[in-house]
């Protein structure tokens, strides 16, 4: 092969690793073998000068110092955002673009705000020709030699991009990489850096692009400017600049209305900590870009974007402790045991640290001094490590392997972030959790039970299942703590009295995973008694409406299990409805029994509901669809014609709602 040919078709290898391990985070080979190529090329490149290319993947390790960044004016000034803390002020903001637009029903994108360095990069032909800072907006640094060391940022890019154009973005270091760089300052005895964006920002303004190419920036691109782009939507032009070769991140969405929007909203608010990187917010940009353009610009930002801050108090405050939580699905959930500190009218003790990941991601220690976060949620959260502050003697924060409560080794599903105790039977915080479910208002509302009594039934081996409770006796509860004849009787009758709760709510109650109110509610409907659904399979259950497979797997499963089969004969003896009651009815006979129903069309006297029932009422059956076992189909108006021909060709007899007044007399 030609030298020529070999550089290239080593740099466009090289190039393509690249873009499999930094923006599609699915590397293809392993890192040495990429070390190995790497330096081939760059020897190769050493003996043939000639064949120099400034966006060689060889130049990504930088290593050219600049003294002074030149300045360059934007060729489009750089706009900032306005800003909105609340759904009135989005609600506000979409009534003045109707305004402009006239009365236009609206699609938005929705992003995540990131948090770092805006940046916008020129391509010619497909290659990156310069990077420019924000700057004051209308004039930037260029940065063009630090941005090529940032691996995502694509230096020649694939598929059918326009021939130029500019892109803009943000950079940005993630938590991970952040915590990394912080460690290793820390290990060496230097002072690490305060946060995330400022570490950003400060390193686009690095002297030597070697320093920067060290740095695990990433940079996430949001929007093309330029004659030559040609889009309808801003979503579009999102998926177009990933197919170019951009990291675009997946969380950007296409919101259909404004209520959508709250929706991104509110998922996002509770759920940001999860992400790689910091957000401080969601930006909602108007989807379709002639609307884009004819609503134009203010003199600070554009009028089709807006972003939206959320709500965060935030206190640094010493982490005393780990501890870890089993719930009643033997969920482990790390709680973060804090020196009492007040944040937003509330002394905050413990935290929530999500999981094993998250810990790991922010590099968090016992003894470390943390930022705790308030937002929409209820429980406080740690978003990170002040590690201007961290001890060099903390350790790094080891997951437990086992259950606290049972000692049983932990396990953890391949997609899931929780690690889990699998004794399902035999761990005591995952049995008072199920019982405790059991009696809880919404399921079985047992009066004069509570979760707390049901912790001391279980450990004075009172109650080791739901079951059990059916069987407790006034004289057992009498002497446990808190407990005299009178509240010990009422305990005793509430146990009784939830005998009458129906059997959708029983289901509910049980606890299978999965099986929340309104999938209880389906499920009864549909099988009408637990012995249906219990031999159920998972194609079955499948077949019923809304029920996926996940729901399926777990109630299969469930009642395959053999201590589930005694536990629920037993509540059947006990008399816990386990079948769907029909509510007794004084007019209700058995004149129509062994008489199955059709019923069609609309009715004068009842609704079809109504007709339903008193067929039913009176022992019949009513069936959907006329076969040889249907014995009568009641007709009301309208009837369709496929029916009464079918009706007409098995010789069934159709009647009138006023024969069937008649007929149940
Ligand atoms: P501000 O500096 O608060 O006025 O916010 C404007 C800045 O938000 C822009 O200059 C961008 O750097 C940054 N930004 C972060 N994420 C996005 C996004 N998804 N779309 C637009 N701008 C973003
Ligand atoms: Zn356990």
């Amino acid at each position: 092969m030609e030298i020529k040919q070999l550089i290239d078709s080593l740099r466009n290898e090289l190039n393509q690793h690249n873009y499999n391990y930094y923006v599609l985070d699915n590397p293809v080979i392993s890192d040495f073998e990429f070390d190995q190529k790497l330096k081939n090329l760059q020897e190769l490149e050493a003996k043939h000068p000639e064949y120099f290319d400034e966006n060689s993947p060889t130049q990504r390790v930088g290593g050219s110092i600049t003294k002074n960044f030149q300045t360059i004016t934007h060729q489009n000034r750089m706009y900032s955002l306005d800003n909105s803390y609340s759904k009135e002020d989005l609600l506000d903001w979409e009534k003045r673009i109707q305004k402009i637009l006239g009365n236009v029903s609206l699609q938005y994108t929705c992003e995540l705000k990131y948090d770092g360095a805006s940046i916008s990069i020129t391509y010619e032909n497909g290659k990156l020709k310069r990077a420019v800072t924000r700057g004051d907006g209308f004039q930037g640094d260029d940065v063009t030699t630090n941005i090529k060391t940032i691996k995502s940022v694509p230096l020649q890019l694939q598929g059918d991009y326009p021939e130029n154009f500019e892109i803009r973005g943000e950079i940005i270091l993630p938590l991970e990489g952040f915590a990394k760089m912080n460690q290793q300052l820390l290990d060496e005895g230097k002072v690490p850096y305060a946060n995330p964006r400022n570490t950003a920002s400060g390193s686009l303004k690095l002297q030597d692009s070697s320093e920067v190419a060290k740095r695990p920036l990433d940079c996430l691109l949001y929007t093309f400017i330029g004659s030559d782009v040609k889009f309808a939507t801003h979503f579009e032009s999102l998926e177009k600049a990933r197919s170019f070769g951009f990291k675009v991140p997946n969380e950007a969405k296409l919101a259909k209305n404004i209520q959508e929007v709250f929706q991104f909203l509110e998922y996002w608010d509770e759920h940001r900590h999860e992400l790689p990187y910091e957000t401080d917010g969601v930006v909602i940009k108007v989807n379709n870009l002639h609307f884009q353009d004819e609503l134009g610009y203010t003199a600070k930002a554009p009028r089709w974007a807006i972003a939206y801050k959320f709500k965060a108090e935030q206190v640094a405050t010493k982490l005393n402790s780990i501890t870890y939580q089993v719930g009643r699905t033997g969920a482990i959930t790390p709680v973060a045991n804090l020196e009492p500190v007040q944040l937003g009218g509330t002394t905050v003790k413990r935290a929530s640290l999500h999981n094993a990941d998250q810990i790991e991601k922010l590099d968090i220690r016992v003894g470390d001094m943390v930022f705790v976060e308030k937002g929409g949620e209820i429980i406080p959260k740690i978003i990170g490590v002040d590690f201007t502050k961290r001890n060099q003697d903390l350790l790094p924060t080891v997951y437990i392997t086992n259950c606290p409560e049972c000692q049983t080794e932990l396990i953890r599903k391949e997609d899931e972030a929780q690690h889990y105790c699998p004794n399902f039977y035999g761990c005591p915080p995952q049995i008072i959790g199920r019982i405790q479910h059991f009696i809880s208002r919404k399921a079985m509302d047992i009066e004069g039970l509570g979760g707390e009594t049901v912790a001391l039934l279980f450990n004075n081996h009172l109650v080791q299942n739901y079951a059990d409770l059916y069987e407790l006796t006034v004289e057992q509860i009498i002497p446990l703590e808190r407990m005299a004849q009178k509240s010990a009787e009422n305990l005793v009758n509430g146990i009784e009295k939830s005998k009458e709760i129906p059997f959708e709510r029983v289901l509910f109650a049980l606890g299978i995973r999965y099986v929340g109110e309104t999938v209880a509610k389906k499920l009864a409907k549909h099988y009408q008694n637990i012995e249906n659904l219990a031999k159920a399979s998972v194609m079955d259950l499948i077949l019923v409406d809304e029920i996926g497979e996940r729901i399926a797997q777990s109630v299969v499963e469930f009642f395959e299990n053999a201590e589930n089969q005694i536990l629920i004969q037993r509540l059947k003896e006990y008399g816990v409805q386990l079948e769907v009651k029909t509510v007794y009815n004084p007019e209700a006979t058995t004149i129509l029994e062994g008489k199955t129903f059709v019923v069609s069309g609309v009715f004068e006297k009842f609704s079809r509901d109504e007709l339903k029932k008193a067929i039913e009422d009176n022992g019949g059956k009513v069936s959907g669809s006329i076969s040889s076992k249907t014995n009568f189909v009641i007709a009301g108006e309208n009837m369709g014609p496929a029916k009464l021909e079918k009706a007409s060709s098995l010789g069934i007899p159709i009647i009138s709602e006023d024969d069937f007044i008649v007929m149940i007399g």
